[in-house]
């Protein structure tokens, strides 16, 4: 498939996902991060929205809980291009009942080349980047062109 250029913008909206497991830290760097994350738009799935929402203030939108549909959630607004950035700190230590939504909201991220942070330390660094603070430029599979193609033939 062929790609295209869009621009992320300075104002981001990011995703938030931690499961049970790793709540706390998602929370702990939350509240280290706070200044930086009320610049941009926050969404998140339910449980972990609320927890976010509680240590910290800050504004979260909340989806439906993970293994209830959030992740899918957050899969199709990745997909429909409203979501820019995705800090999903899954739990390598459990096992997860909506295992195949996690796979299916990364493999989306990945899809639509977004960036992905799954520890605090890949956060950390996103977080420091200029690039959180300007537009920048990436690359996602131009849809419109191969539909178009699709139809043609
Ligand atoms: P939760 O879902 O924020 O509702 O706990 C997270 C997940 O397990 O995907």
């Amino acid at each position: 498939m062929e790609t295209k250029v869009e621009k992320i913008p300075a104002n981001k909206h990011i995703a938030l996902v931690a499961h049970d497991g790793k709540k706390d830290a998602l929370k702990a760097w939350c509240l280290a991060h706070k200044n930086t994350l009320e610049r941009h738009t926050l969404s998140a799935t339910g449980t972990t929205g609320n927890v976010i929402e509680q240590a910290t203030g800050l504004n979260v939108n909340k989806l439906l809980s993970g293994p209830m549909g959030g992740d899918q959630q957050l899969g199709a607004k990745i997909a429909e291009h409203q979501i820019h950035m995705l800090v999903f700190f899954w739990d390598p230590l459990a096992s997860q009942p909506h295992d195949p939504d996690v796979k299916a909201l990364l493999r989306l991220a990945a899809v639509w080349n977004i960036p992905v942070a799954c520890n605090e330390a890949t956060a950390d660094m996103l977080l420091h980047s200029s690039l959180m603070s300007t537009e920048f430029s990436r690359a996602l599979p131009d849809y419109d062109k191969y539909l178009a193609t699709r139809l043609n033939t």
